[in-house]
């Protein structure tokens, strides 16, 4: 018997059996050292000891338990420390996070429960570390490193999102592509981090406004760039883009370079999803491309929203 004791004496998790009336019969050493500020010894009353216990999950466990003979488990995940169970006996910190598993036992015609007590709060820490982690590669997985704002995985997942609402709720939906002029000769006469600092500058500009509207910034590719408007005609998108790019060049970033400008500016196409034409996700994209080509080709810095019945 007295080897029994001392195994679990030198157990790493707490064990305790009570009685039906749930007078403590037997604690172990680790157990009654967690019950910091509780003088858990045999022969004590848990609830009298513990009086906070009263009406919680836990004493129903054990009634249960001894009862019915109903074992049960208390997961952290519904109440994280059921016990008044400290590290080291330190009163200031919070009760570490337990896992109880409360078994019925009979012996003599007596019944009794047992509670097996495990300090799960290092497997939590880390659990959470874990989820952190993974939200931060999600996210770093939907933004363009360089600007900050969404990238090109992002503005698909959020373009698939907008078109399928558009259709449930027959809304309209517009898409802007803009791509900066003469941006080439640019970084040749300014240098790369010149141009990196360019599209920071500009996309963190338009971010600011587009921000607590609704609309999504993206980067396309390279210096394309793209916003999705939910909720908005082609026509008021047209107003919107035309005020985007007498944003970029208010910005009056200045360009050595540039056949259309002293300063850096940018060419608008604006598309609208149009549902009665079976509109489709790349038929958005291709129109709003199209309409910034035509900008392009057009002499650059304006806007060209695309027909209506493309
Ligand atoms: P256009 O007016 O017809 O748009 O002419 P463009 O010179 O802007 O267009 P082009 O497609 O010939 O060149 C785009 C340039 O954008 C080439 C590429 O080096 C530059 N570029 C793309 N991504 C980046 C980037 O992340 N940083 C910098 N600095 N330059 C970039
Ligand atoms: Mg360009
Ligand atoms: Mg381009």
């Amino acid at each position: 018997m007295k080897l029994f004791e001392k195994t679990l004496n030198i157990l790493q998790s707490g064990v305790m059996i009570l009685d039906d009336e749930l007078n403590i019969v037997f604690i172990n050493l680790w157990l009654q050292k967690a019950f910091a500020y509780v003088d858990a010894q045999p022969g004590e009353n848990l609830l009298s000891l513990c009086p906070e216990l009263k009406g919680r999950r836990i004493e129903a466990s054990l009634r249960q338990a001894l009862d019915s003979g109903l074992p049960a488990v208390l997961s952290p995940v519904l109440n994280r420390s059921p016990l008044p169970l400290y590290h080291n006996g330190q009163s200031q910190a919070e009760p570490f996070a337990q896992m109880i598993r409360v078994q019925p036992m009979r012996e003599e015609e007596q019944n009794y429960c047992m509670l097996e007590v495990q300090d799960v709060s290092s497997v939590i820490r880390r659990e959470r570390l874990l989820n952190e982690q993974a939200d931060k590669l999600n996210q770093m997985a939907l933004t363009d490193e360089l600007t900050g704002i969404a990238n090109r995985r992002h503005f698909n997942s959020l373009l698939e999102k907008a078109v399928a609402s558009t259709i449930d709720s027959s809304q309209s939906l517009s898409l802007i592509f803009f791509d900066i002029d003469y941006f080439k000769p640019y970084n040749d006469h300014l240098g790369h981090q010149a141009g990196d600092h360019c599209l920071a500058r500009i996309t963190q500009h338009l971010n600011d406004i587009l921000k607590g509207e609704g609309y999504h910034l993206a980067r396309y590719g390279g210096e394309e760039f793209c916003i999705i408007l939910p909720g908005v005609s082609p026509a008021q998108a047209t107003v919107l883009a035309e005020n985007y790019r007498q944003n970029v060049e208010r910005l009056a970033i200045r360009h050595p370079a540039s056949s259309v400008a002293k300063v850096v500016t940018a060419s608008f196409g604006v598309s609208g999803f149009n549902a009665g034409k079976s509109d489709t996700f790349t038929g958005l994209v291709l129109k709003a491309d199209n309409a910034l080509y035509r900008a392009k080709m057009s002499g650059r810095n304006q806007v060209i929203q695309a027909c209506l019945d493309e």
